[in-house]
């Protein structure tokens, strides 16, 4: 089952989608995640990422798309992945749509969280993100440990270079013009379940559960 999570930066993707996938029983595919990952470790893609990220500007589509193609071709991807953060763009959209029909798969559904960009903006400004294991924290609803350390791993826990308010506003601006015209694309294709991001994380969880019937 191939299934994507949209939402604007901030709007609680990453923390869903764990869970969601886990539900489902396939990966969680966070290009994020993966981007920063090559950034910790300095890798070339790292350094080309690191340009654009943060900028708050996308990865361009045929560097996501390679890195997209080299994790679908992982033995736990066959069958199914959640997808966070990806497609992010209409071009990446259509590489996906005919790199899964190549082989006679599709995407099963799209989960679109919806949350203003107000209360992102408090969110993303206040998010924490933990150096190691990339657990994230927030000044004022979730802090972590009292000496500001990670409390699942011990490291230390920053303000991602990328979370500061100018960087989201433009991250917010990507969003609109590359990201929102997708679920456009996908209207005819997949179904697509809108669901209210604002609430606390068992609350969305459980409205996300019931939109896709699980
Ligand atoms: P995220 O953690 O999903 O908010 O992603 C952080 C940053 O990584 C984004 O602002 C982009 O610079 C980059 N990025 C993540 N996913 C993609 C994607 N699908 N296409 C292009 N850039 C991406």
């Amino acid at each position: 089952m191939f299934v994507l999570l949209f939402g604007p930066p901030g709007s609680g993707k990453g923390t869903q989608a764990a869970a969601l996938a886990s539900r489902l029983g396939v990966p969680h595919v966070a290009t994020g995640d993966i981007f920063r990952k090559h950034l910790r470790e300095g890798t070339d893609l790292g350094k080309l990422a690191r340009s654009y990220m943060d900028r708050g500007q996308l990865v361009p589509d045929l560097v996501t798309c390679d890195l997209v193609a080299s994790r679908l071709g992982e033995p736990d991807a066959l069958g199914g992945v959640l997808f966070d953060g990806f497609p992010r763009s209409v071009p990446q959209l259509y590489w996906l749509i005919g790199h899964l029909g190549a082989t006679g798969r599709k995407l099963a559904a799209v989960v679109n969280l919806k949350v203003d960009d107000g209360i992102i903006l408090g969110r993303i400004t206040g998010r924490r993100t933990c150096t190691n294991c990339g657990a994230t924290y927030h000044v004022v609803s979730a802090p972590p440990g009292a000496d500001g350390s990670c409390t699942r791993c011990g490291a230390a826990v920053v303000q991602r270079k990328d979370d500061t308010e100018a960087v989201v506003r433009d991250r917010l601006e990507a969003y609109a013009a590359q990201t929102f015209p997708c679920l456009d694309q996908l209207r005819d294709r997949t179904p697509i379940h809108d669901v209210d991001g604002v609430g606390g994380i068992d609350e969305i969880k459980g409205r996300i559960f019931t939109a896709l019937a699980l």
